[in-house]
């Protein structure tokens, strides 16, 4: 049977994947499409960037049997090489990749929420039958909704200039907004909690304004909002666990 090796800092919240092998195999090799993991130089300089810059921090190596850790690495990580997000590619980490700083920035209000949702996991998923139960049909219709509508941000290494500021101060703005509204609807005391903790935790960046983040020109996205948008960005992500068609 195939499985796969990551590297992961669950301090930085970043992935780096080193490469396939076959579980059967002894002595075990780790392979990338190209060839052998130990032949690819590229591979050799992230890995050792990688371990240079996580001393100290909470590093594992994972495989695909360890579920239980993979159950705490959601979208707010940073997989190097990502087939589908490409950003940063292994070429850009090995260098100075663009937006790497403010990847790599601390996110407050993505910490918040992922203790809210692990916490909102465990006890939607403690009653009889299946874990999203508990919840009532109008739960689920708005838990598909806030999915549809709390969309994921932009990449870190995308360029802001005013004009994208303000739509994506505005965007963020809305999507509290619609946090609160939701949290008006006739839904179950657990849903309405869970929207009030999500609200309370959104609300400070609620008040970001144009003035209120120091943001230079053409660079990336101010820390503060950048948090703000992932943590909203959580919060969509996880209400597709909860309706009827995700999970
Ligand atoms: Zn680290």
């Amino acid at each position: 049977m195939s499985d796969s090796a990551d590297l992961i800092c669950f301090s930085c919240r970043i992935v780096l994947p080193i490469g396939m092998f076959w579980n059967v195999a002894e002595p075990r090799e780790l392979f990338l499409r190209s060839g052998p993991s130990s032949d690819d130089p590229l591979l050799g300089k992230a890995l050792w960037r990688f371990l240079a810059e996580h001393v100290y921090h909470q590093v594992e190596l994972l495989g695909e049997g360890s579920e239980h850790r993979w159950e705490s690495v959601d979208a707010d990580f940073i997989t190097i090489d990502d087939e589908e997000v490409q950003d940063p590619t292994l070429e850009q980490y090995v260098d100075e990749w663009p937006g790497r700083t403010l990847a790599m920035s601390p996110r407050p209000l993505c910490e918040a929420t992922r203790l809210l949702i692990r916490s909102a996991e465990q006890s939607w998923a403690s009653g009889p039958g299946t874990p999203w139960d508990c919840l009532t049909s109008e739960d689920h219709t708005t838990a598909a909704e806030l999915n549809d509508r709390l969309v994921w941000p932009e990449s870190f290494s995308t360029p802001v200039d005013a004009q994208a500021l303000t739509v994506r101060l505005f965007r963020l703005g809305a999507g509290i907004e619609l946090l609160a509204a939701a949290a008006d609807r006739p839904l179950s005391a657990s849903m309405k909690s869970f929207l009030a903790e999500c609200r309370s935790i959104l609300l400070p960046a609620g008040r970001l304004g144009p003035d209120g983040v120091i943001h230079r020109e053409g660079s990336t996205a101010p820390p503060s909002l950048f948090d703000a948008e992932r943590a909203l960005g959580l919060i969509g992500g996880f209400f597709w666990w909860a309706h009827p068609s995700g999970g």
